[in-house]
C-alpha cells in the first residue's frame, strides 16, 4: 500500500501551537485508509518547538518566499522563527524520500502546512492566498499536496499536478 503523509495534528494529535489537534473527515478517513498507509509528520515539532508554543505568521510574502530567504516567519513575541520552520520543511521532505512519498494532506492555514490559505503575517485574523513553508518545499519536489478541506486533489490522482 502507498504511503502518505498527513499533518500529524490532523490525525488528533495534540501538536498544534495552543496544544490541541485537528481532524480529518470520518469519510476522508475511512477513503484514505483504504487505499493509503497514513504517517503522520509534525515539521514544527520534528524542528524542535515545544507545544504549546507562541503562533506563528509570514511575514512579507509566504512560505515560497521563506525558501528564497525573501520572507520570515515570526511569532506573536516577535522572535524570528525562520530557521526552525524550514528546518522542520526540510525534515518533512527527507522524510518523505525515505518512505517514497508523492501525497501528503497538510492542515490549511498554518505557516508550516497550509496549501493555500495562510494568515497575512499581522496577526490580525486575516487569511491571504499563500502555502507554507513545508508545503512550499514538497511541492519544489514534485509531492502532491493538499489540505484537509481539498482532499478531492487527491482522489482525483494522478491528476494531480501542483
Ligand atoms: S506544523 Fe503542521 S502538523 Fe504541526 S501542528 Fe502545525 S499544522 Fe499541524
Amino acid at each position: 500500500m502507498e504511503n502518505i503523509l498527513v499533518s500529524a495534528c490532523l490525525m488528533g494529535v495534540p501538536v498544534r501551537y495552543n496544544g490541541k489537534s485537528l481532524g480529518l473527515q470520518p469519510d476522508d478517513l475511512v477513503w484514505l485508509k483504504q487505499r493509503f498507509n497514513l504517517m503522520t509528520f509534525c515539521p514544527e515539532v520534528s524542528a524542535g518547538l515545544p507545544t504549546p508554543r507562541a503562533p506563528a505568521e509570514i511575514k512579507g510574502g509566504e512560505g515560497a518566499d521563506v525558501l528564497l530567504g525573501a520572507a520570515r516567519v515570526q511569532d506573536n513575541t516577535g522572535v524570528d522563527q525562520t530557521a526552525a520552520f524550514v528546518r522542520g520543511a526540510e525534515q518533512a521532505l527527507a522524510f518523505c524520500r525515505a518512505h517514497n512519498i508523492r501525497y501528503a494532506i497538510l492542515a490549511e492555514a498554518s505557516p508550516s502546512c497550509a496549501s493555500s490559505t495562510i494568515y497575512n503575517g499581522r496577526f490580525s485574523g486575516e487569511k491571504i492566498p499563500g502555502q507554507g513553508v513545508t508545503a512550499a518545499l514538497l511541492r519544489r519536489h514534485g509531492i502532491c499536496v493538499a489540505s484537509q478541506h481539498t482532499i478531492s486533489v487527491i482522489k482525483a490522482q494522478p491528476g494531480c499536478t501542483e
